[in-house]
């Protein structure tokens, strides 16, 4: 995946997030898409509570086929059960091997747990990308606590 390709996957996983509003809030506007060799085979984004998050929604549409899967999230996966099922623990369970996310979720029940529950089972996660673009895009509808 080349630093390009990077920025180009995240920009539309930040795409996918705007189709989510107003419909997601008081979640945030998340987006995601599925790729495989150098093509988006999948995109989602946040869904009204209670139904799938961005992650949830593009690992479905996957239906278990995952090999040779990156995932590009806008947001850090949850890690905890909430209205719906940890997506970080999804995302294990289905055996995706890389994750690319945006920001971090400053959520206090999150703030880097999803991150830990990912690479303690070996999933391959880089932080940051697009980094700049999603706080102003996302950032403000972020939240900390509920
Ligand atoms: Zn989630």
């Amino acid at each position: 995946m080349t630093p390009e390709q990077k920025l180009q996957f995240m920009t539309a996983a930040m795409n996918e997030g705007q189709r989510a509003l107003p419909a997601c809030r008081p979640n945030p506007p998340v987006g995601c898409v599925a790729v495989r060799e150098g093509q988006i085979i999948a995109s989602g984004f946040t869904l009204p509570p209670g139904q799938h998050h961005a992650e949830a929604s593009v690992l479905a549409q996957l239906a278990g086929d995952v090999s040779g899967v990156s995932l590009f999230v806008t947001l850090e996966p949850c890690s905890f059960v909430g209205r719906t099922p940890s997506c970080a623990h999804t995302i294990v369970e289905q055996g995706i091997e890389h994750v690319y996310v945006g920001l971090i979720d400053p959520h206090s029940r999150n703030q880097g747990r999803g991150i830990a529950v990912l690479e303690e089972a070996g999933v391959k996660v880089e932080t940051g990308i697009l980094k700049a673009k999603l706080n102003t895009v996302l950032g403000p509808y972020l939240i900390t606590n509920e």
